[in-house]
């Protein structure tokens, strides 16, 4: 055979290995609708790794084990794809599903969130204060800290769970629904047992352990969970994350994006809006913005949370202090309630709800 007719000769079986993945993807979509209609898991990583394993045992010659594998993964992955639409394969939390879920009032087709509170709960006069003042310009999520991450063992660790009952006390007097972070595996049945949402805080995005802890109690009593997005976590590990506690049966979740670390120093980290319009197009999970942390200052906040509306966030988180100035934690970034009624009203003002 000549070399012309050798090539023509690929460019045939290269055509039909692609029809054959084609057709492979439309059996793959069939089954999806199927799987959907009875509430099943979309993806099975036990039965992939099986077809991944008989690909490379029994590799037809004169492919190698190796290459098989990878052939297999890539034609799994190209189905799903075809499935999913997103080019995301983490089915549970993709798009497929269509946007969003609503979690404790948060969500597509609800009224704009905000989640206000203090960075620690200090007292119970303090989370009152802040409670009450939240609860009168019509803020229905209160956050607070009890166990607090700090970056050094000589900060302030926070007041434990008698900060989460107060917290937990001033959010349901008011109709409120609370906050707080668990920040190890042994704390997450006391904020679950307290709090209405879960969070899990920037270090802690991808302990797996701690996502499936906090997923299963979450699910167990009906909470939500809202996971931070680390600072040197891409968006996809952040998506993955996510989809370890949707895969440990937690059904309501929220993405929180809160800034990256990047070489820039004028902010405490980076405000990363792109995560928001790519969580938006690659999940259907609920977008918080969290404008106090990335800032680390009270100034940027008013732009920052506009942005983050305009962006397509469906909540904004704000710390907020009855005396900033004296907080044992994030002093720098904390607003009075005063300043964020003015800061919710500008914001309100500049960016219109979406209808
Ligand atoms: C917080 O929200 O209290 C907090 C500690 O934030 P992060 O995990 O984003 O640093
Ligand atoms: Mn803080």
């Amino acid at each position: 055979m000549s070399l012309e007719m050798l090539r023509r000769e690929i460019e045939t079986v290269t055509w039909r290995v692609l029809e054959a993945v084609a057709s492979r993807a439309r059996l793959v979509q069939t089954v999806a609708a199927v799987k959907t209609g009875q509430n099943l898991p979309r993806r099975d990583a036990a039965r992939e790794e099986d077809l991944l394993r008989a690909a490379e045992e029994c590799a037809p010659s004169p492919l190698s084990g190796r290459a098989a594998r990878a052939v297999t993964r890539a034609v799994i992955d190209a189905c799903l794809d075809a499935v999913d639409g997103s080019g995301m394969r983490e089915m549970l939390v993709s798009r497929s599903g269509g946007r969003a879920v609503a979690a404790v009032g948060i969500g597509e087709g609800l009224p704009r969130a905000w989640i206000a509170g203090p960075c620690s709960v200090e007292s119970v006069a303090q989370v009152d204060a802040v409670a009450g003042s939240l609860a009168a310009l019509g803020v229905n999520h209160l956050r607070g800290g009890a166990f607090k991450p700090r970056t050094s063992p000589y900060d302030f660790q926070g007041r434990g769970l008698a900060a989460l009952l107060e917290l937990s006390r001033a959010a349901r007097t008011r109709g409120m629904w609370s906050v707080s972070e668990a920040t190890g595996e042994s704390v997450v049945d006391e904020v679950a047992d307290s709090v209405d949402v879960i969070q899990i805080g920037a270090r802690n995005c991808q302990s797996y352990d701690l996502l499936r802890a906090v997923a299963i109690a979450a699910a167990a009593r009906g909470r939500s969970v809202m996971l931070k997005r680390g600072p040197g976590t891409t968006i996809a590990e952040w998506i993955s994350a996510a989809e370890y506690i949707a895969n440990a049966g937690c059904e309501h979740i929220l993405l929180c994006e809160r800034g990256i670390r990047t070489f820039e120093p004028s902010t405490r980290y980076t405000l990363d809006l792109s995560a928001v319009a790519v969580a938006r197009v690659m999940t259907r999970l609920p977008i918080v913005v969290d404008v106090s942390h990335p800032a680390g200052r009270r100034d940027l906040l008013v732009p920052l949370a506009a942005a983050a509306y305009a962006t397509g966030a469906d909540a904004v988180m704000v710390e907020v202090h009855p005396d900033p100035d004296l907080a044992l934690s994030d002093s720098a970034q904390q607003v009075t309630p005063e300043a964020f009624a003015a800061l919710k009203q500008e914001v309100d003002a500049r960016v219109p709800w979406r209808t």
